[in-house]
């Protein structure tokens, strides 16, 4: 369950079996959007099971919100699949019923008719890395986390450094949705310290990873996650280094899009609905997905599938250089894909292709 605002949807709302989406009026929450029926886990042997985008259902007032969520709660308690539990999910009963009937049903137990959905959706994303103002006079620091791994390394003692902002700074902590730290009541005068401590670790600021990495993430995989199929979590920043290469050659390195790996078809990393989603399918190859994006409210396509781990950021690399050459102004990544399909993607990668070979 996830709860946002319209111009942040820094929790990704849409992936959510049950989100609450805020309809503001200046400073005050004036009710909210009731999403429900997100959810990413893919079974790869039974097809049966999909990931989806949650849908929106119906308009609540604060007070109204917590009757109207129980109500949800009770559909899913009555109507869920209780057998088979590779479709014990929400986005099941929705998927079978429909939005009407799942909202009909909804009101039955709420007791009453709900409104529709406010025309307000979700427009902004912030992962609120780097410096900001509380609004009580303090400071937070977002810390990039890359895949939310906190070790120490011989170039990196991101784990010591950790331990001593909060030793030495007491800060209050936050995870966000993006696998990375918030460092909360931080003192204006306090906030050069906390920066030395973490370049005196060897860390970097968030403000200096390039933007592909920052808006990365993978699942832990191997060797953690007894289900993986291939290496994510280990896998990705090697991946990352040789598109942070080809991004700068191609002057896209401040494009900011959605890249996550996964190491199986569960897409605990929310693969599913980002611009790039690498899906691992069999040992050492993935599923590439394109089409999604920041805002995380539609899923992407397939693109292409059993690409060799040494072969997916080639691979993107044509898809950058399609999109560089190709996109309307103010096109992302995702969008950009979206337009053009994996059809017309994959024949221009192709002719792209044949073209650099005759010129080598
Ligand atoms: S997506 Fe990753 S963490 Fe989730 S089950 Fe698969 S391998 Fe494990």
């Amino acid at each position: 369950m996830a709860i946002g605002y319209t111009f942040d949807n820094c929790v990704d709302l849409y992936a959510n079996d049950l989100g609450l989406l805020a309809i503001t009026r200046g400073d005050e929450i004036i009710g909210y959007n009731l999403l429900a029926g997100g959810g990413m886990g893919v079974t790869p042997s039974a097809k049966k099971t999909f990931p989806a985008v949650a849908k929106r259902i119906c308009y609540v007032t604060p007070e109204e919100t917590m009757k109207a969520v129980e109500a949800v709660f009770k559909v899913q308690r009555d109507y869920g699949n209780r057998e088979d539990r590779k479709v014990a999910r929400l986005k099941y009963v929705i998927a079978n019923w429909g939005v009407e009937k799942f909202k009909a049903k909804v009101e039955e137990y709420y007791g009453g008719p709900l409104a529709d959905p406010d025309p307000a959706d979700v427009h902004g994303h912030n992962d609120h890395m780097g410096w900001d103002q509380q609004g009580d006079g303090r400071w937070f620091y977002g810390l990039n986390v890359e895949n939310g791994r906190i070790k120490d390394t011989a170039e990196m003692r991101l784990k010591t450094a950790i331990r001593e902002v909060c030793t030495t700074l007491r800060p209050t902590i936050r995870l966000t949705a993006h696998q990375s730290i918030l460092f909360g009541d931080i003192a204006a005068d306090s906030r050069g310290q906390l920066e030395s401590i973490l370049r005196s670790h060897g860390v970097k600021l968030s403000e200096e990873i390039s933007t592909v990495r920052r808006w990365s993430m993978a699942c832990v995989a191997w060797p953690t996650c007894g289900l993986s199929i291939t290496e994510s979590e280990r896998a990705l920043p090697g991946i990352i280094d040789q598109i942070e290469v080809e991004l700068a050659r191609l002057g896209l390195a401040n494009e900011k899009f959605t890249i996550r790996m996964t190491g199986c078809p569960n897409g605990c990393a929310r693969p599913y609905n980002c611009d790039v989603g690498l899906v691992g399918k069999s040992r050492g190859k993935y599923t590439v997905f394109l089409g999604g994006r920041l805002l995380g409210d539609r899923l992407n396509f397939l693109y292409k599938d059993m690409v060799p781990e040494e072969e997916v950021a080639p691979l993107l690399g044509h898809v950058f250089a399609y999109f560089k050459q190709d996109r309307q102004s103010e096109e992302t990544l995702g969008d950009f894909c979206l337009r053009k399909g994996a059809e017309d993607l994959a024949a221009w990668a192709d002719s792209r292709t044949a073209s650099l070979a005759a010129t080598a």
